[in-house]
């Protein structure tokens, strides 16, 4: 007997696989991560209750990123890891423990779909989702250590203007905790634009409990890391993609200058 809401398999032999990656080749010390840059849904997962209204908002994915992350991966020959499900299945950027990975409520909106979930139909979203990204993350930092490159962990996201009624003045952010040497950096490199309003750890900071590949992948594995939030209403179409990607490319190289120059970028 099983449950109705029960499956059995998440994902068909026709479906896209969740990792995404895209210049794979990429000898850039930037290693850059996409955690919510996708928004598909497995097919045996319907809409999970929800209007395609709501799946096209912010709640689903980071809106815009993709764009940018690989026009970024283009102009800097750097290797992205990108994830494709939404982050409503579930998001890759949360301990798989805490409550927010696999969200009942994402802003106001209740997700029907995720109410009353089986502990076996949450593991096996793990095990087909979440599971392969992260491995493929270590492996790809692995196989960089091996080749003598240098990794720097770049985690690139956007954000809404508006979250819960209230809007946020910042066009771009860093985002970082333990590792305090890459933030500054490009907090310095980012207030001498003299267009940006610029966040420091706004419009998120970075906890064991709120976040993953920081803490996973670059504190745990000793690299040097920040993470990237965009406003998403600047990276809403192909252009404004473009133009933040040479922003950031251009900062970045620099920023790769300034770490070669203090040699601190070793395998
Ligand atoms: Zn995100």
């Amino acid at each position: 007997m099983s449950d109705a809401g029960d499956i059995f398999h998440l994902l068909g032999s026709d479906e896209v696989p969740p990792v995404h990656e895209y210049n794979a080749s990429g000898r850039s010390p930037f290693l850059l991560i996409c955690d919510h840059y996708g928004r598909l849904i497995p097919r045996v997962l319907g809409d999970l209750g929800l209007p395609e209204s709501e799946l096209v908002r912010h709640i689903a994915w980071d809106i815009g990123i993709a764009g940018v992350a690989e026009a970024l991966s283009d102009q800097l020959g750097a290797h992205l890891v990108a994830q494709r499900y939404s982050r409503l299945v579930m998001d890759c950027n949360r301990p798989p423990a805490v409550a927010s990975s696999i969200p009942r409520i994402s802003e106001a909106t209740t997700i029907s779909g995720n109410e009353g979930l089986s502990r076996e139909a949450a593991e096996l979203r793990r095990q087909i989702i979440f599971d392969p990204y992260q491995r493929r993350i270590d492996e790809v930092i692995d196989q960089r250590t091996h080749q003598g490159l240098p990794t720097v962990l770049v985690s690139l996201h956007s954000f809404t203007p508006v979250y819960a009624g209230i809007a946020r003045p910042w066009h771009i952010g860093t985002l970082y905790h333990r590792d305090k040497a890459l933030a500054p950096l490009l907090l310095r490199h980012l207030r001498g634009e003299a267009d940006l309003v610029v966040g420091d750890n706004e419009p998120y900071s970075v906890s064991d409990d709120t976040d993953y590949t920081i803490p996973v992948h670059g504190e745990m594995r000793g690299l040097m890391n920040t993470g990237i939030e965009i406003r998403q209403d600047l990276i809403g179409d192909q252009a404004g993609q473009h133009q933040w990607a040479d922003r950031l490319a251009r900062i970045l190289r620099e920023i790769e200058t300034e770490l070669r120059a203090l040699q601190v970028l070793s395998a």
